[in-house]
C-alpha cells in the first residue's frame, strides 16, 4: 500500500488536497489555457515526461513514474477536471455522484493519523494493494474534492470563463466571486469587454445623423476610452 499522507488543516483549502487536483487538471488536460489551445503530446515518451514532471512539481521531490502511471495521470486529471466541470455549472447531484464512482475506483480509505508529536488528523490514502503513484495521487484528490464538495466551500470550485481559456481554480475569495483562473485571464476579459463597447460606439456615431444628441453622447464617451486605452 502506498501511503500519500497529507494533513488537513481546515482553514485552508490549499492544504486539503485540492490545489493537487487543480495542477493535474491545468497541466494534463487538454483544452484551452489563457488564451491558446492547451494540447498534449500524441507520443507515449513525451506524454510520460510530461505526468512524471507534473508529479514531480506536486510531490515537490523528483519521482520516477511508469509509462502506465503516466497514462494513469492524465486520464485521472480529466476526470477530476469533470467533477470541476460540473460544480461550475452549478450541477452538485452530478458532482457527487461522479466524485462517489472515483472514491471506488481509487479505493479512497482516509484514515485518522497521529505522529510526530502532532494531533490526530487525516490521511489520504488508497486501500489498494501495490497502489502505484497514479491511484495513490487519485485518492487523495478525490477525497478532498469530497470533503470540499460536502461543506460549503463546495461552490468555490471553478473553470476560467475567460474566452478560451478552461482552466480550473478553487476560489479562496471571501465572497466566491472569483471567475477567473489568472491575473492574465483577468485582464484579457478587461481589454475585450473594453474593445467591445468602443467597437459599439463607433458604430453608433457611423450610423446616426449629424447633430443627433446621440452623436455628441456617443462621440465624448468615446473620447473618454481612447484617453484610457
Ligand atoms: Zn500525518
Ligand atoms: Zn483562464
Amino acid at each position: 500500500m502506498l501511503l500519500v499522507p497529507v494533513k488537513m488543516k481546515f482553514e485552508s483549502y490549499a492544504d486539503r488536497g485540492v490545489d493537487p487536483a487543480v495542477e493535474l487538471i491545468n497541466r494534463l488536460s487538454p483544452g484551452w489555457s489563457q488564451g491558446r489551445l492547451w494540447r498534449l503530446p500524441v507520443d507515449p515518451v513525451s506524454r510520460h515526461d510530461l505526468a512524471q514532471e507534473v508529479e514531480a512539481k506536486i510531490s515537490g521531490h523528483p519521482v520516477t513514474l511508469t509509462r502506465q502511471a503516466g497514462e494513469e495521470m492524465i486520464r485521472l486529471a480529466c476526470d477530476l477536471r469533470s467533477v470541476f466541470e460540473l460544480m461550475s455549472q452549478g450541477r452538485q447531484d452530478r458532482a457527487a455522484a461522479m466524485v462517489n464512482t472515483l472514491l471506488t475506483r481509487y479505493q479512497a480509505a482516509p484514515q485518522l493519523a497521529r505522529h510526530d508529536g502532532e494531533p490526530w488528523h487525516l490521511h489520504f490514502h488508497s486501500q489498494a494493494k501495490e497502489a502505484g503513484q497514479a491511484v495513490a495521487r487519485g485518492a487523495m484528490c478525490v477525497i478532498a474534492l469530497a470533503v470540499v464538495i460536502g461543506s460549503p466551500g463546495g461552490a468555490r470550485l471553478g473553470l476560467c470563463s475567460a474566452a478560451n481559456c478552461d482552466r480550473a481554480f478553487v476560489d479562496t475569495s471571501k465572497n466566491g466571486s472569483r471567475r477567473f483562473c489568472s491575473p492574465n485571464c483577468l485582464s484579457r476579459t478587461k481589454v475585450a469587454a473594453f474593445r467591445a463597447r468602443r467597437a459599439i460606439l463607433r458604430v453608433t456615431l457611423g450610423a446616426a445623423q449629424p447633430g443627433a444628441p446621440v452623436v455628441a453622447v456617443a462621440a465624448a464617451t468615446l473620447e473618454r476610452l481612447r484617453r484610457r486605452d
